[in-house]
């Protein structure tokens, strides 16, 4: 069976923990590999690694280490095929989908390429008489960065390239369900000259993310993943002194209101319902459709359906891939096994592709779903649609601000007023008009709001800068005799 193991110090190292988890073909079922899960010592090597890297690296020029970043984003163009089928491999979305995530992942590290430019600080040239006062902005030591199985390229990407190109050095505890892109981006870190020690890969469970959120020279720890974790990942790490930034789970809705475009509304609701399985935290996974137009909506949502094929990732007409594990995908079904008892009705059934080998599961549609219902409560994490259909504007934006998540969302109508209230009003981190996904680019930052993101930063972007720094302020007098005294009184600027 191949074994995965950590990336500590510029090298592979075998887990010594006599632990290890299993990395499954989610499109066969079959176990393709395994995984080290990292004991305490292992995690304390990764950091020592780090630590040790961090004085040469954050002393490192701004010019060099831009060119880091210039040639790593050489480095992933010129391999975008080979990162996507990895993560087609072991996470099981479809090779464009793959190719897709390797694209939004890249953006971030020509963004980072530009670090010069970002770290500029301020200058007052005689604050006071003879005086000149500047900021500036410092990395602050050994980062680490814990990720969830759904974007196992992007969501590295997001925080690894402004993180090194800031002067941090890096620990990476990827999902154990699909550790290998991080050990193949650590690769390419290598080819593109960052120095030994400066990226580290710790595969793990809770133990590894556990000691990283106690470890004391662990300065901040970037977060990605559901909800519960992302709480104990951000109480645990500030109780610790740390800086966290730590993303929840989603459950994004999409408001419809009578005068859009309804083929173009129920386009985008597939894309964005069904697109990577569902498995995407800004999926929508809610229509709210205006009462008028709702049969209208549901039928051409429906009638979408059957021409998507779910199958391999690797197979190029597939649309759709598995799911990530058996159990996700079992979990998925009971919320459709379920759903009519709650007054909720099937339009479309997916789970007759849950007999097939494999994690499959087909897309489903859900009409009639309310608040209270468990499949419009809990994040489900699969190509489960819920349509719920609510009188008018005020009745939508009241219910998704009533939600608990607050990662995505997207208004879809011909009325720029009434999207324009919609922005004024929508209590979500980051809103489309028209658009299903609205992921920002590289340089603006990406983040929900309440039980989506805890901590003060979102994550990437100039937000993602400032994360990974810290600000310094330097007052500053050079020797002139002439102006010389001795002065008791507090310091003035006048
Ligand atoms: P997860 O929370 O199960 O795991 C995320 C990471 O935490 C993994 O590295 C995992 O090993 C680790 N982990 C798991 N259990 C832990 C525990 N008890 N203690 C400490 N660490 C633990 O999430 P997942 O299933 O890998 O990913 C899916 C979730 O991530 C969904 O909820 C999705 O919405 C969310 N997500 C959010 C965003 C966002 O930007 N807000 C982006 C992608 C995914």
């Amino acid at each position: 069976m191949n074994r995965i193991h950590h990336w500590i110090d510029g090298r592979s190292v075998e887990g010594r923990s006599g632990r290890v988890g299993p990395v499954f073909d989610p499109a066969t079922g079959v176990q393709q590999a395994e995984v080290d899960l990292a004991d305490v010592s292992e995690v304390d090597a990764a950091v020592a690694a780090a630590k040790a890297a961090f004085p040469a690296w954050r002393a490192t020029s701004l010019a060099r280490r831009a060119e880091v970043m210039f040639r790593l984003r050489e480095l992933l163009d010129a391999n975008r095929k080979e990162l996507a089928s990895i993560v087609t491999a072991e996470h099981g979305k479809v090779l464009s989908d793959a190719l897709g995530e390797v694209a939004r992942g890249l953006e971030n590290v020509e963004f980072a390429c530009g670090i010069p430019q970002l770290l500029k600080g301020g200058y007052s040239e005689q604050a006071a008489t003879g005086v000149d006062v500047y900021s500036i902005r410092q990395p602050l030591g050994v980062v680490a960065g814990i990720t969830p199985f759904n974007f196992p390229a992007m969501v590295p990407l997001w925080m690894l390239a402004n993180a090194l190109a800031c002067g941090n050095t890096f620990v990476h505890k990827p999902s154990e369900k699909d550790p290998s892109a991080s050990l193949f981006l650590a690769d390419l870190l290598t080819q593109a000259g960052l120095p030994v020690g400066c990226f580290n890969v710790v595969h793990g469970d809770k133990v590894a993310v556990d000691r990283l959120l106690e470890h004391p020279d662990v300065a901040a720890v970037s977060f990605v993943g559901s909800t519960p974790i992302a709480r104990h990942i951000y109480e645990t790490g500030t109780r610790n002194g740390k800086r966290v930034q730590a993303l929840g789970g989603a459950k994004n809705h999409m408001l419809v209101l009578p005068d859009a475009d309804l083929d173009m509304a129920a386009d985008a609701a597939v894309s964005a319902g069904y697109g990577s399985a569902g498995e995407r935290c800004m999926a929508i996974s809610v229509v709210l459709a205006a009462e008028s137009i709702a049969d209208d909506l549901v039928e051409r949502i429906a009638a979408r359906l059957p021409s998507l094929r779910t199958g391999p990732g690797t197979e190029p007409d597939s649309d759709m891939g598995p799911l990530i594990t058996g159990e996700h995908r079992d979990r998925v079904r009971s919320y459709v096994d379920r759903a009519p008892e709650e007054g909720a009705s099937v339009v479309v059934d997916g789970r007759a592709e849950t007999e097939r080998p494999g994690f499959f599961m087909g897309p489903t549609l859900l009409d009639h779903v309310r608040p209270g219902m468990a499949c419009y409560d809990d994040e489900i994490f699969g190509p489960v649609l819920s349509v719920v259909r609510i009188s008018g504007y005020d009745d939508g934006i009241r219910m998704i601000n009533a939600n608990p998540y607050a990662n995505g969302t997207a208004i879809f109508t011909r009325d720029g007023g009434a999207a324009r209230q919609f922005q004024f009003d929508v209590e979500v981190g980051m809103v489309g008009v028209n658009v299903p996904i609205p992921v920002p680019v590289s340089y603006y930052s990406f983040g929900g709001w309440k039980a989506s993101l805890f901590g003060d930063t979102h994550m990437y972007g100039p937000e993602g800068v400032s994360f990974y720094t810290r600000g310094k302020v330097v007052t500053s007098r050079w020797p002139d005799p002439s102006t010389s005294t001795i002065d008791l009184g507090f310091p003035q600027n006048r």
